[in-house]
């Protein structure tokens, strides 16, 4: 499929730890709508919002995440902050009693940008299993 094509290309390369599109639009060379700020993390709409809140939650320094399976212990309080950061972002949008944060990570799992991000979901049913 051509999600699958994307993820390819996408995830060759990362190999290489070229910038992708949110440093651009960390940097605000790039609109985007943002939800939350703070010195460390940004949370912004996502441009093809699969639910009726779709928020990617990304570290501002991507100091090598550019996927969780690259996350080492020096990661873990900004692995926190995010997963915290989440819940003020699902607070804010008033999707706290029904959400859901997903990570894609890898070619496999359809990672199209080589940034860590979390999506934060919510507004409508959500299905199990995700597709
Ligand atoms: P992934 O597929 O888990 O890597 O998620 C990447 C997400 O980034 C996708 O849901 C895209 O829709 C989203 N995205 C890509 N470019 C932009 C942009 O310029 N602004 C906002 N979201 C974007």
């Amino acid at each position: 499929t051509n999600e699958e094509a994307s993820a390819k290309a996408a995830a060759a390369s990362a190999e290489s730890g070229a910038p992708t599109i949110f440093d651009k639009i960390i940097a605000k060379e790039i609109p985007s709508t943002i939800v939350y700020e703070d010195d460390k993390v940004l949370a912004f709409r996502d441009i093809s919002p699969q639910a009726p809140v779709h928020v990617l939650l990304i570290p501002k320094l991507r100091d090598g995440l550019t996927e969780l399976g690259k996350a080492e212990s020096r990661h873990g309080e900004i692995l926190g902050h995010l997963l915290y950061v989440a819940k003020i972002v699902a607070e804010k949008e008033g999707i706290q009693d029904g959400f859901r944060v997903v990570i894609n990570n890898g070619q496999q799992a359809c990672q199209s940008v080589y940034h860590l991000h979390l999506h934060v979901l919510g507004g409508r049913q959500m299905k199990w299993p995700p597709g």
